[in-house]
């Protein structure tokens, strides 16, 4: 193998890099700075203190090039809001007063102003905070974070590429600040907003940066020609500065499609694109464009946002091909490694033999500098590496311990008929009315109450031995007890048991279900200092044992009235875990979906009439370009199905979901043929019943009428408000009256408020009919 024409030797570098520490460092010094236990100084120095730990791990490793800017003290989509001046009004003062607490402010909100909005990064689990535009913003630079930390970089004698996030990127993830039209496009913004990016340039420029790395990965999802254009516009100008580093501009998450002819063409010096996954048509795309004559071309080859050791012979298969495509070829991650954890090697309760096939951030590092040596060197310098790589991949691709003949064998079995309800929905209504006798509007809850500091501390105790298994039973028993007494004194008709055995949604099925590892210290971050363990989806997926039964069963046992069983569904499982990556996700969903059946049916069997089956993160799956959504959705819906159709018509299953726009998956939500489904509304005041009655959704539904976002508890008129607005698009035997979503994160006090007045409105209106 050859090097590159330039024949400089291939780099291996990331993007970014798990902020938080290995101990979670930076989450406890900042919020140990909000409760005034940490100064600010001490906070700084914590901070700098783990990025020289990081850029040192990451050069130790052979990382030719380290990223800087990446670095964050809450989100790097507010720092870029920062960095370009776009400060909300309501901020500024305070961001004047002393930018660290007005920064956290904007992150966190105040008491006289509201934070950011914050939503997802693309589909990760990641949420940035969005900026606020319109036609009055005057941007200014800000350059001195980005300029701060390459300095820190260059001083440890490193090669460091700053990393900004792209002006493109930045005004499409924009919105119309509070006040301005709806209508208003952020992309408007954009000749104002490249000065003050040339402006940043030049300060990179002029403080040692050779290369700055622009992140656009908007332009991986459906872009209209206006978009393009505007991409096209942004990188002409860029370009055309004299005073400025080279230019990577980097997309990852998916394909670039009809993006990358227009990146290709920009007066750019380099390109760096995703190869994974759905990705990989860059390949192909980028041949068809006959490649970047000279210019810099960094290939992320490694998944950078899953926890499976790579295939380096594969990798550098893909990598050699590039070779003849660009310049010279530089090794990468897909994306930043904030997507994974650390460090796999910390995890001592995973059995060695299954530890590697793991690569958490620093492993992957290393497997970088192995590609990019194998790339510059020829396979022969990376034998052993290659030889070890193969033999992980073998013990993985052999390992009875994540393959069970009889799961795969009932996977393969499946028949339509196994995905149907046996009957149609207007005689499943008929038997479940007859069965359930509720009154017309009938009330009830999403799932959890209140996750108490008690109950936290409860948990605590039994993980460390303080409390036994009997005592942590008998207090989750009689929460159980007071959730059931409240809820019946309240006047709710269908009760639930509240969760309150459950940590997460995820993790306390993943705990119980063969085929699932979980990490001790595998933290990602979600947004903030808050981090989550996303489990690992290792292998064939069964059921030991009934994993909800007994809660459900003893909480039926204290009252008359139905108690909904309660289950998380097979596409949320596996959105919130690490997936297999060797084998499609549609297998993976059938077999969690078998899993999950058998504990729909043993619910059944025990007496449960209602048993909801939640999917919020259906929507929030969607794959970014609009061409792989119906494959998607079909396996998604047929998941669900398979999971809940094994039951008597006069079982009836509830599915929730909160995300605010239903609208491009309603007919997702219809084909998943729950008899009712409970979603996010009261924000959005109804949109969502307004959407499903234009539709024509069939069946019953329950928008949310209470916001469980905030502390606030809504009066009985403003909940009735919301039900006579409700009842204009859904009739009353088909409209449910409850939340936006589960308690688990309000206090008793307001929500005991707030469910009573929930109830005193369906009596009104119910009397108004
Ligand atoms: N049943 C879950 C709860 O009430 C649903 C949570 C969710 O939708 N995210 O907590
Ligand atoms: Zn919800």
């Amino acid at each position: 193998m050859t090097t590159g024409s330039s024949g400089a030797a291939p780099r291996a570098t990331v993007y970014g890099y798990p902020r938080q520490g290995p101990d979670r460092e930076l989450k406890k010094a900042i919020e140990g700075y909000w409760k005034g236990r940490v100064g600010a100084a001490e906070l700084h120095d914590t901070a700098a203190g783990l990025r020289r730990a990081n850029w040192r791990a990451m050069a130790d490793a052979g990382l030719g090039e380290v990223p800087t800017g990446d670095f964050s003290y809450y989100d790097h989509v507010l720092d870029t809001s920062v960095m370009v001046g776009a400060v909300p009004d309501r901020h500024r003062a305070a961001a004047a007063a002393d930018p660290l607490d007005g920064y956290f402010a904007m992150a966190r909100g105040t008491r006289e102003a509201a934070p950011l909005e914050m939503t997802k990064w693309f589909d990760t689990n990641y949420h940035y905070l969005v900026p606020e535009l319109g036609p009055d913003t005057v941007f200014s630079a800000e350059p001195a974070k980005q300029v701060g930390e390459l300095t820190e970089a260059l001083a440890l004698g490193l090669t460091a590429r700053p990393v900004l996030v792209g002006p493109v990127t930045y005004l499409l993830l924009a919105k119309p600040a509070p006040g301005v039209d709806p209508g208003f496009d952020p992309l408007t913004l954009l000749d104002r907003l490249l000065p003050v990016y040339a402006e940043v340039l030049g300060a990179l420029r002029a403080a040692g940066a050779e290369w700055a790395q622009l992140d656009e990965p908007a332009l991986v999802q459906d872009r209209t020609p206006a978009e393009l254009n505007a991409a096209a516009r942004a990188y002409r100008d860029l370009g055309a500065l004299t005073d400025r580093p080279k230019l990577l501009v980097a997309s990852y998450f998916d394909r670039l499609g009809e993006a990358l002819p227009v990146l290709a063409k920009a007066p750019v010096e380099g390109l760096a694109l995703d190869f994974t996954g759905p990705a990989a048509a860059n390949l192909d795309a980028l041949a068809a464009v006959g490649g970047l004559p000279g210019k810099r071309l960094v290939a992320g080859v490694v998944n950078g946002r899953n926890i499976w050791v790579d295939d380096l012979t594969r990798s550098l298969g893909t990598l050699g091909t590039l070779l003849g495509l660009a310049d010279r070829v530089d090794v990468a991650a897909s994306c930043s490694l904030l997507h994974v954890p650390l460090d796999a090697s910390a995890e001592r309760d995973i059995a060695p033999q299954i530890r590697r096939w793991l690569a958490f951030a620093r492993e992957k590092c290393a497997e970088l500098v192995t590609l990019a040596r194998g790339l510059g060197h020829g396979a022969d310098a990376v034998t052993a590496e290659l030889a070890a790589n193969r033999a992980d991949l073998a013990s993985r691709a052999n390992s009875p311990l994540i393959h069970d003949p009889a799961v795969r064998a009932r996977a393969a079995a499946v028949t339509a008929a196994d995905t149907r309800r046996a009957e149609p929905y207007p005689e499943r209504s008929v038997a479940q009315r007859a069965r359930l006798a509720l009154p017309p509007l009938p009330t009830t809850t999403i799932g959890s109450f209140p996750q108490t500091a008690e109950l936290r501390s409860a948990r605590a105790d039994l993980r460390s031995g303080r409390l036994d298994t009997e005592g942590y039973e008998a207090r989750i028993g009689a929460e159980i007890r007071e959730v059931i007494t409240f809820q019946e004194r309240a006047g709710l008709d269908v009760l639930v048991h509240g969760e309150a055995e459950r940590n997460d949604m995820v993790q306390y099925f993943a705990e119980r279900l063969n085929g699932f590892l979980t990490t001790r210290h595998g933290w990602v971050q979600s947004y903030g200092t808050r981090y989550v363990r996303p489990p690992v989806l290792a292998g064939d997926l069964s059921r030991p044992e009934p994993m909800t039964v007994r809660w459900t069963s003893y909480a039926q046992s204290l009252t008359e009235r139905p108690v909904k069983g309660m289950l998380t569904g097979p596409v949320t499982m596996l959105a919130w875990s690490f997936v297999r990556d060797d084998q499609p996700l549609s297998k993976t969903a059938r077999q969690v979906a078998l899993a999950l059946r058998d504990e729909v049916n043993d619910l059944e069997a025990c007496g449960t009439s209602v048993i909801q089956v939640d999917e919020p993160a259906l929507r929030e799956t969607l794959p970014l370009r609009e061409a792989d959504r119906s494959a998607y959705l079909d396996w998604a819906t047929e998941a669900f199905r398979l999971t809940t159709s094994g039951v008597r018509p006069d079982t009836q299953i509830h599915t929730h979901m909160c995300y605010a726009e239903f609208g491009d998956v309603v007919g997702a939500i219809d084909a998943l043929d729950a008899d009712v489904i409970s979603l996010e509304a009261a924000r959005s005041h109804m949109e969502v019943a307004r959407e499903l009655a234009v539709y024509g959704y069939p069946r019953e539904a329950g928008p949310g009428v209470y916001d469980i976002h905030s502390p606030r508890v809504p009066d009985a008129e403003e909940v009735a408000g919301l039900l006579r607005l409700g009842l204009r698009a859904l009739p009353a035997e088909r409209l449910w009256v409850n939340p936006d979503c589960g308690l688990k994160t309000r206090g008793w006090p307001e929500v005991r408020a707030s469910l009573e007045n929930l109830v005193a409105a369906a009596r009104k209106v119910r009397a108004e009919a």
